[in-house]
Formats: structure tokens, C-alpha cells, sequence
């Protein structure tokens, strides 16, 4: 199947744009095969692989961020079995000796690698967008267009000019807070049950909500809105999220502030969750949110299938900020437990069809990929 799906109405590319996809976290971290269909079940199994290729071409996926994360050090204190587990994983003990923004750098060149070989094997399918105009020329030659993304300013390694680095070599957006403190910020709680793991000592992290950027966080922020990094703040304190929000009003140019993997607080009441004023305020900067492929931040108490809530999601969204804020990010293969119905990107064909029939083309074609194209538009590069 191409990537690129036409509605048979008016010709409107209904393509997907997810904004949150871990590829690299199985392919690099753990060895999994992008170029091998995976069918793993709902749910949290994290030695699966979602996003592979069959997976992505199935559900009309014209492009995506491919997010780059690597564990912070906090994360092998937290979960104590990790420390033993470690010298079974060679990757993983690599990962946890090597500076995370030396990191960054051979996992990029790590997934480029994959890609060549899928292109050598399967002809020209997918290619990774350096600029703005690259990815729109990928996207009319009809391939998936993959974007560069960090999650966690822990990966510039206290350095602001990585900043400057990663975009040189074609990253376009960073999430700047993550699952445990970095310097520039603190974060929400992202873990959603861990009752068990917290029985045996595991996560005893407390989250201080009143927190917000750093010196250093303030100056990230400010460097990233400079140079044309979209700015995302997912997993960021509500304080930090004001003072985010703050930063790019006060910003001589106009640069839109994502949210690429959540649901919303008035359906799923969790900290991680933008308000209705939070959903006004980013879409006032020009910014969208992606709505994630997970029951538990999607709707309280957690459905097990998870497409009807991703619904009423994209109601609540269009109420407080309208058609232009809506847009995808699944978060597959980011150690998330997907609801039945929305378990990989094969399941964004009954998406797009739900999305077509609730709201008609043209206005699913903003959500699928749209509004996203345009964010980009407005906050990749020097304007
Ligand atoms: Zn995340």
C-alpha cells in the first residue's frame, strides 16, 4: 500500500503525521527488526516492536518524529533490577557508559542505516527530512518522511550549543522534560501503574509540581525557539508548562509549542494532561497537540479499547482550541500499554475512517496530518 491514502471525495491526502514514535528504542536499544512485521498484542509488552515497516505503509503513514531517547542514569537507580539486568543487555550497558549526546548522535546514524537497507530491500519508501522542503518533497514522492526528535533536554548533557548541534544534523523537536529531572526542568509522573514495581522498592521518585525551568531550562528553551526546534512540553510541570507558554509569547518571532503525546485533563485528570486554558494558550501560539495511543491518559477510569475516547479527545480539543490544534502522536513502541483497538499504526486505517465520517475530509486531513505540517511550517528553521 502507498503511503499516501486519497480520500475518494476530493482528493485530499489523508496520510497520517504521528508525532511520537520510539522505533529506535526497540531497533537500537534492543535489536528488533524494523524490516520484520510485528503483530504483538494490547497492552504493556515492551520487548515488542510496533512501528515497523509493514505496520507504518498499513495504516497510511506519510510521516512521523522518530524519537530519540535514552535512558537517563536516575532511571537505572529507580528501577534497582535494571542495575542486574544491564549485563544482559549489551545495548542497554552501552547506552548507560556513553554521553547521551554522543548517544544521540549513533542512534541517528543507527536508524539511517535501517532506512538504507529498507529502501535497498523494498525500493524507495522512507526517507529522514533534513528541513521543512525536504520533508514536503518526500512527502509528494509518495514516501514516509521520518523527522528527527529528542525526548528529554538530559540528552544535551548540560551543553545548550548541543542545541545548535542536533539541529545541525536535522532534529527539529525536542520534548524538554522526560521521566526523571534534567537540568533544565523537573517533570509529571509518566509512570501509570506501578503498584507492583513499587512494592519491591521501585519508583520512589516524589514529582514537585511547583517547579519550573531552570536558568539552564530557560536559556535551552530559548535557544531552541531561536534556531527553529520545535518546542514540546510534554511531561513538563504545569508551572513549567506556564512559563514554556510565557517564553514563546515573549519571543520576537512567532514559534508554535507542541504537546506531542497526551490526552487531556478534563477526561483523564493527571497532571500530565493539558486544561482547557493550556489547550487555548498552545493554540494561540500556533501549536497542536497529539493525542496519544493510550487508555490510561486518554480517559479515567482506563477503557479497554481506546478509539472512542481518542474521540471525544479530538472534541474536547476542537472546544477550547479549535480545528487548527488537533493532531496524532501515538507513542507506539515507547514502553506504553496501547488500548485493543489502537494498538499499532495499522490501526489508524479505522481511525482515518472514524475521522472521515465524524468531521468529513477535509477537516480529518488537518487532524491526520495538517495542522502538523503547519506548526512545522511555522517552527522549523529561521523564519
Ligand atoms: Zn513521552
Amino acid at each position: 500500500m502507498a503511503a499516501n491514502v486519497q480520500g475518494p471525495m476530493s482528493g485530499v491526502s489523508l496520510g497520517v503525521f504521528d508525532m511520537h514514535m520510539h522505533p529506535t528504542l526497540k531497533s537500537f536499544m534492543l535489536g528488533k527488526k524494523f524490516l520484520k512485521p510485528h503483530h504483538p498484542p494490547a497492552g504493556f509488552f515492551p520487548l515488542t516492536m510496533r512501528t515497523d515497516l509493514d505496520a507504518l505503509l498499513a495504516g497510511g503513514v506519510k510521516a512521523f518524529f522518530s524519537t530519540v531517547y535514552m535512558v537517563e542514569r536516575d532511571f537505572l537507580e529507580d528501577i534497582w533490577p535494571l542495575r542486574y539486568v544491564r549485563w544482559l543487555l549489551p545495548r542497554l550497558n552501552h547506552i548507560l557508559r556513553t554521553p547521551p549526546d554522543a548517544l544521540v548522535l549513533e542512534c541517528l546514524d543507527h536508524q539511517e542505516a535501517v532506512f538504507e537497507k529498507a529502501n535497498v530491500r523494498r525500493g524507495p519508501v522512507i526517507e529522514t527530512a533534513l528541513s521543512y522542503s525536504e520533508m514536503k518533497r518526500i512527502m509528494a514522492e509518495g514516501k514516509i518522511a521520518v523527522l528527527r526528535s529528542v525526548e528529554g533536554a538530559h540528552h544535551l548533557n548540560g551543553r545548550v550549543e548541543n542545541v545548535d548541534l542536533f539541529f545541525e544534523h536535522g532534529v527539529c523537536h525536542m520534548i524538554v522534560p522526560h521521566l526523571y529531572p534534567n537540568e533544565a526542568c523537573e517533570n509529571v509522573d509518566a509512570f501509570p501503574d506501578l503498584t507492583a514495581l513499587r512494592k519491591i522498592g521501585c519508583f520512589h521518585k516524589r514529582f514537585n509540581m511547583d517547579t519550573g525551568l531552570t536558568d539552564f531550562g530557560c536559556e535551552v528553551v530559548d535557544r531552541m525557539l531561536e534556531v527553529g526546534m520545535l518546542v514540546d512540553m510534554c511531561h513538563a510541570t504545569p508551572r513549567c508548562r506556564t512559563e514554556i507558554l510565557e517564553r514563546a509569547r515573549n519571543h520576537p518571532v512567532k514559534r508554535p509549542i507542541v504537546m506531542s503525546h497526551v490526552g487531556v485533563h478534563e477526561l483523564a485528570p493527571y497532571p500530565m494532561n493539558p486544561d482547557p486554558k493550556e489547550i487555548h494558550d498552545i493554540a494561540e501560539t500556533g501549536g497542536v497537540i497529539g493525542i496519544i495511543a493510550m487508555g490510561h491518559w486518554l480517559k479515567k477510569p482506563e477503557p479497554r479499547d481506546g478509539l472512542e475516547a481518542v474521540l471525544q479527545t479530538v472534541d474536547h480539543l476542537i472546544e477550547y482550541g479549535g480545528d487548527e490544534v488537533v493532531a496524532f502522536g501515538s507513542d507506539f513502541d515507547g514502553f506504553t500499554g496501547p488500548p485493543r483497538d489502537f494498538k499499532s499504526p495499522r490501526d489508524y486505517a479505522t481511525l482515518r475512517t472514524l475521522l472521515r465520517v465524524r468531521y468529513g475530509e477535509e477537516r480529518a486531513a488537518k487532524f491526520l496530518s495538517g495542522n502538523v505540517e503547519r506548526a512545522l511550517q511555522l517552527g522549523w528553521g529561521k523564519q
